[in-house]
């Protein structure tokens, strides 16, 4: 990689006018580029078929665009949900997936290769962190997928590998492009972005006031529980955490989607069921329930349907707004950071 190169898929209209100006390049062609680096994604600058030669020349020599390359497919047979791992232009990779809903087609982006957080039960986080995916190459993971499914994305979660919280310049920056009109246009209200509880960056966020849905993995009610499952917890204990989601609905009259994996035996009893109400009690939000996938380096496994069942019941016989997530992609392992660590430990063993 060459780190001297600009990234145009990063650059927002106005920036991209600045800099083609600053290389003595006609405003208006910006507009002409920033359509095929977002409404029309092209993989080259030769493909810039309206740019004359010698433009094409200087943005092959000065820029680069960061597209990523399917590695592999998959696809469930159940319900025809797509996994792809994706490779990027330094030989990472990182996985994306796309799921087909009655309301339409929803994908889960990566942000980052790896993960610093260290939640034991998630494969993303096992083998470390690398580094932080840029704007483009999260624009990519979207655009990639549409090219090869022949159709558009309505909605985006932030749920794959990795922390947004933790890439926060790089994953505004990608909002920002996504929800551009001159660009992929897609509103924020068909976003959420997934975060361990990163608290200092949940009020950041508040500021930006963004139609998007904040997603927190709460999977414990008790510190003592998340402190063992989620090592931000000891940093950014319950209270401290619930306190920045009560600023954050405050803020921006957003209810926050509050997801937690149900654990067998870990974090589905009647009193986390009556402990999640309490610390819950009085918040604009929703709580999405979800089976925990195994995980190889990971003892745990996911409630049984029963268990999950009673304890969803518990919750809303308190009132509070709880469903139980459909398992999509259950045949292709789905969930994220599994691909990734095969592929990874394939290419250590000399595979
Ligand atoms: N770092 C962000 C987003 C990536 S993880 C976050 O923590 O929210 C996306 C979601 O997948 C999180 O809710 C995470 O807790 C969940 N997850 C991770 N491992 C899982 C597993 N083994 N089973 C079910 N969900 C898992």
């Amino acid at each position: 990689m060459d780190t001297t190169k600009i990234e145009l898929a990063a650059l927002t209209l106005p920036e991209l006018k600045t800099w083609l100006t600053g290389q003595g390049q006609q405003a208006f062609r910006a507009d002409q580029i920033y359509r095929w680096l977002h409404k029309n994604p092209v993989d080259s600058f030769e493909e810039m078929t309206n740019l004359s030669k010698p433009l094409r020349a200087l943005l092959s020599q000065q820029a680069q665009l960061f597209s990523v390359n399917i590695e592999k497919k998959l696809v469930s047979s159940i319900d025809g949900t797509v996994k792809y791992l994706y490779r990027l232009h330094d030989g990472n990779f990182v996985e994306t997936v796309v799921m087909h809903y009655w309301h339409g087609t929803s994908i889960c982006i990566s942000t980052q290769v790896g993960c610093k957080m260290g939640c034991s039960f998630c494969a993303s986080t096992k083998a470390g962190f690398v580094r932080n995916l840029t704007a483009g190459e999260m624009l990519w993971e979207i655009y990639r997928a549409e090219q090869d499914l022949g159709k558009p994305i309505h909605s985006v979660v932030l749920m794959g590998i990795g922390e947004p919280m933790d890439n926060y310049d790089n994953v505004l920056r990608f909002l920002q492009l996504l929800s551009s009109p001159e660009g992929r246009g897609l509103s924020l209200r068909h976003v959420s972005l997934s975060t361990c509880g990163v608290v200092p960056m949940i009020d950041r966020l508040a500021e930006e006031r963004l139609q998007l849905t904040l997603s927190v993995s709460l999977h414990a009610a008790f510190d003592e529980k998340r402190d063992r499952l989620m090592p931000v917890n000891r940093r950014y204990p319950l209270k401290e955490l619930l306190a920045a989601c009560r600023r954050y609905a405050d803020k921006t009259g957003r209810r926050i989607s509050f997801e937690y994996i149900l654990i067998d035996g870990v974090n589905d009893t009647p009193q986390d069921a009556a402990q999640l109400c309490r610390i819950l009690h009085g918040m604009l939000c929703h709580i999405n329930l979800i089976p925990a996938n195994g995980v190889k380096e990971w003892q745990g496994r996911g409630s049984t349907v029963p268990a999950a069942n009673r304890f969803a019941a518990l919750l809303t016989e308190k009132g509070m707004n709880a469903t139980i997530r459909r398992r999509m992609g259950s045949d292709i392992e789905a969930a994220c950071g599994q691909l990734r660590r095969e592929r990874e430990e394939a290419q250590k063993g000399g595979v």
